[in-house]
């Protein structure tokens, strides 16, 4: 299936089956804002437990917090987020858009890289056996030609960035002839600075009130509670703190679903170590990270490493995990060595000390920070999008989320095969003592089929069907989503069964 057509059909499926609405839909909707449905919060809570796990309970040295989405205005002077964290825009005059211009030249970049892929793919099928992969990306004359011009684009770009240079990146958009996506054309603005953060008021509108920010990203709250955490729970470096919450940004192109939101989620760790340590705590983050999201089972080769261009002014060394969504590979995650930068920042702001005095070496420092950042709905859609089949049957196409059975919203199915005869109170009882344990789902409308490919739609793993020797021998049907096999079991069995799959441990024990 073309990328396109698979992601358009991701999209009206979490509609469909209540994983994902647009938010205020029933007043047209507002965009680049969505709302997670009976299905997708139960996906999406179950994704928070499996990072929370990973991070606070897997790790001793590793605790939680939850702060509050406001915070003093002077945090975001501090972070750099009022003066220095802006975003390079630029205007298509004829579609009236408006775009990211870094975002437009990485995508362009990206654009001559899927052209050197399909020439290698063309060579591959008409050489055969012979083909010698290596030897034809070192010599064939148009692969190097794209190569060239990548690097050349590449450099000029990074060298733009690193300067500010809001013209010469304008001037990389023309002389490349990169054109609007909607128009079609390439009549461009001057470059502009943009800041993301969305300012409200504290307290009553009338005079005296106060501007403050909702937080751009959850880290700030983490850094500002570090001597709390610190202090009061007796934590010794190396330490982390982890926090999952919400974060928003005013963001420009608002397009691609939930990977670019205005109000997002983000599950966020900051490790304070010693000073000179940090880049080996940063390997040791990175390799812990691409772990943590190939135990989720979804093909490795979905996932790769982005080298950063341009570390931002805090950072010494910073990656990106990025993920082959069906719209091409885009950032999953961020893993960034963010030196002594931002706790050395509130020192001064606040002005009051934040140091850490260090027992063994009898020093004291401001500790440097190896931070992980990964967005929770772009977890989210890499999960629900990697794990959607369309599956050709006999005579239907049967279409399965695969999810794994850990992160699955619904975990049991209960389905009497008719709606008499005693069967839907046996199937109660089932119900009854499952659902201390897990989300099921009891369902008696509609014939077993149907009922069966409403539950591979939400991706529920078990589906339990009584029928009328139940009442006799006390035994079920337990179908399996992904198999579609069948099995008669003892209901007593039913539990074991199915709590074995289901345990996020089975996730945890492969980190
Ligand atoms: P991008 O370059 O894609 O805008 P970023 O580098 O600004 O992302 P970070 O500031 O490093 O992102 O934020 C950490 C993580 O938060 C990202 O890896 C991403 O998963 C998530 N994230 C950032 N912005 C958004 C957004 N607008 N919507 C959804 N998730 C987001």
């Amino acid at each position: 299936m073309v990328q396109e057509e698979l992601f358009k059909k991701i999209v009206a499926h979490c509609k469909e089956y209540g994983f994902i609405f647009q938010s205020s839909e029933l007043y047209d909707g507002l965009s680049a804002v969505y709302d997670y449905a009976q299905n997708g919060v139960e996906l999406k809570n179950n994704l928070k437990e499996y990072w929370w796990k990973a991070m606070t309970q897997l790790h001793e040295e590793i605790v939680g917090i939850d702060s509050a989405i406001f915070m003093h205005p002077t945090i975001w002077k501090a972070s750099g987020h009022v003066d220095a964290f802006n975003d390079p825009l630029i205007d298509n005059k004829d579609s009236k858009k408006r775009y990211r211009a870094d975002v437009l030249i990485e995508d362009y970049l990206e654009k001559i890289n899927e052209k050197i892929e399909k020439e290698v793919e063309k060579a591959k099928k008409r050489f055969g056996d012979s083909f010698d992969e290596t030897m034809y990306r070192q010599t064939n004359p148009r692969v190097l030609e794209y190569l060239n011009k990548k690097e050349t684009v590449h450099n000029d770009f990074v060298f733009a960035l690193e300067n500010n240079d809001l013209e010469k990146i304008r001037q990389i958009i023309i002389d490349e002839g990169i054109v609007c996506p909607i128009s079609g054309t390439k009549n461009w603005t001057e470059v502009r600075q943009f800041n993301l953060m969305f300012e409200t008021k504290l307290g009553s509108v009338a005079e005296g009130a106060n501007s403050i920010y909702l937080r751009p990203e959850t880290a700030q709250g983490i850094f500002v509670n570090y001597l709390n955490v610190q202090k009061t729970g007796r934590m010794k470096i190396p330490f982390g703190i982890a926090q999952i919450g919400k974060a928003f940004r005013n963001e420009i192109v608002a397009r691609q679903f939930i990977f670019r939101m205005r109000e997002f989620e983000q599950m966020e760790m900051q490790f304070f170590v010693k000073p000179g340590t940090e880049l080996e705590w940063f390997e040791t983050w990175r390799i812990r990270r691409l772990n943590w999201h190939k135990a989720i089972g979804i093909n490795p080769e979905k996932y790769r490493w982005h080298k950063h261009d341009k570390l931002a002014h805090y950072a010494n060394a910073a990656y990106d995990i990025e993920f082959e969504f069906p719209f091409g590979f885009k950032e999953l995650e961020g893993i960034h060595s963010r030196t002594d930068f931002d706790l050395k920042q509130h020192q001064q702001f606040s002005g009051k000390k934040i140091t850490y005095y260090d027992n063994e070496s009898e020093e004291s420092y401001v500790p440097y920070v190896v931070e992980t950042s990964v967005g929770l709905d772009r977890t989210f859609l890499a999960v629900l999008s990697s794990s959607y089949f369309e599956e050709q049957l006999e005579n239907e196409t049967r279409i399965v989320l695969k999810l794994p059975a850990p992160l699955a919203p619904i975990k049991v199915a209960v389905l009497p095969l008719i709606k008499k005869d005693g069967l839907p109170e046996f199937a109660r009882k089932i119900m009854d003592t499952l659902k201390l344990d897990m989300n099921c789902m009891y369902e008696e409308k509609d014939s077993i089929g149907k009922r069966y490919r409403r539950q591979d739609a939400i991706g529920t793993p078990f589906c339990i069907t009584i029928d009328h020797q139940s009442l006799e021998d006390n035994t079920i049907t337990i179908r399996y989503r992904d198999t579609m096999e069948q099995e008669r079991i003892s209901v007593d069995k039913i539990y074991d069964i199915v709590k074995e799959k289901i345990d996020i441990k089975n996730l945890l024990k492969k980190l």
